[in-house]
């Protein structure tokens, strides 16, 4: 379920800055987590927070006001949301930077073992772009070693750490304007798991991970731009030693079409017609994406002449319907005639209206206004 940033954060949609900063600021100390009393305030403090460093970030706040919340959610990662998000501007360094951690590496721990997010490239056909596909991925990649299972372990035995007593994390007590908070940070001994390794597994020299080359199907929604960013949740690379891995992001590349331009969901196709079909009118057949259809040209058609078909652009990403196609008509003046061709074309001019230029000027710039 998505939830709306302006309702979770109790401000309206016009708020400003600072309203939507107090507001954020009140609900944080209601429910920090280390203060908290509330059963699920880990939970509530990190949709408030999602909420604040969406609304909080022109940009961010922009593209969510302009495709809402599920739009914007298939578009960015909870760790894309927080990328560049500072707890410490809204709470000088009361909280600290291990909230960040606390939310995304689980359970108050911070997970210094979580594999690496990583780029794909992919180059796809502009009607695949339109109508969506499927396609397959060969990536080079730490994976999770099937020798030890992903543990590291060659028995698959695990002993406690050490220096964290297996917690896996190091808690210090801060004073702060609010009271005293206990900070936590990670063990650097065993990463945050709280585990050593007894025996070292050979094949991954106990890290649970090995190179290898992985196949990866890719779901390209239909409707898809040039430069659209895909995430494939924990696609990228294995944790240390079971850790959850990192996404893979698949950037598209979308090449143009030979005849096709398209803007967003438009799409603008020019179409050339000679004089004579210009000035007398045809039916003529043009291509949309899918199949040719039937257009009819007015008898004194200009050139640059618009015509719309509604509903033959590009699928929308977030909802039902497609954008339009409109055919441009450009009146193509012949560059070569034959003999017979001239002579009609000499027979043409001399029925034509013997104003001066002067009057065609005029009476042109007329018809423009
Ligand atoms: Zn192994
Ligand atoms: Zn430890």
């Amino acid at each position: 379920m998505t939830e709306d940033y302006y309702q979770t954060l109790g401000v309206n949609k016009s708020a400003s800055k600072d309203e939507i900063k107090k507001s954020y600021r009140e609900l944080a100390k209601k429910y920090h987590p280390d203060i908290s009393k509330e059963k699920d305030a880990n939970e509530k403090f990190k949709k408030i927070s999602e909420a604040y460093a969406v609304l909080s970030d022109d940009t961010k706040k922009a593209q969510y006001d302009q495709f809402g919340s599920t739009g914007f959610q298939q578009r960015y990662s909870q760790e894309d949301i927080f990328r560049d998000f500072d707890f410490g501007d809204v709470f000088g360094d009361m909280f600290g930077d291990d909230i960040f951690n606390m939310f995304f590496h689980g359970g108050g721990k911070r997970n210094q073992n979580r594999g690496r997010d990583l780029a794909y490239e992919l180059e796809i056909n502009f009607e695949d772009a339109i109508f969506g596909c499927t396609k397959d991925i060969n990536i080079e990649i730490l994976d999770s070693c099937d020798e030890c299972k992903g543990t590291g372990s060659k028995d698959g035995k695990l002993d406690s750490c050490d220096e964290c007593k297996g917690t896996g994390q190091i808690r210090l007590s801060r004073r702060t304007p609010f009271g005293v908070f206990s900070q936590v940070s990670t063990c650097n001994a065993c990463g945050g798991e709280g585990k050593s390794i007894l025996h070292k597994c050979k094949e991954c020299n106990g890290t649970g991970r090995v190179t290898k080359n992985k196949n990866v199907k890719v779901k390209v929604p239909a409707g898809v731009g040039d430069g659209a960013k895909l995430r494939i949740s924990r696609g990228g690379e294995a944790g240390v030693r079971g850790s959850s891995a990192g996404d893979l992001y698949v950037i598209l590349k979308v090449k143009p079409s030979e005849i096709f331009e398209r803007e967003e969901n438009d799409l603008y196709l020019h179409v050339p017609i000679s004089f004579s079909q210009a000035a007398l009118g045809e039916d003529i057949k043009v291509p949309t994406l899918e199949k040719d259809v039937n257009i009819k040209i007015p008898n004194g058609t200009q050139s640059g002449t618009k015509f719309r078909l509604k509903g033959q652009g590009v699928p929308y990403l977030d909802g039902y319907g497609r954008g339009d196609l409109y055919v441009i008509i450009d009146v193509l003046t012949p560059k070569h005639l034959t003999k017979e061709q001239k002579k009609l074309f000499e027979n043409l001019k001399k029925t034509e209206e013997k104003k001066s230029l002067i009057e065609k000027i005029k009476e042109f710039a007329k018809g423009l206004k």
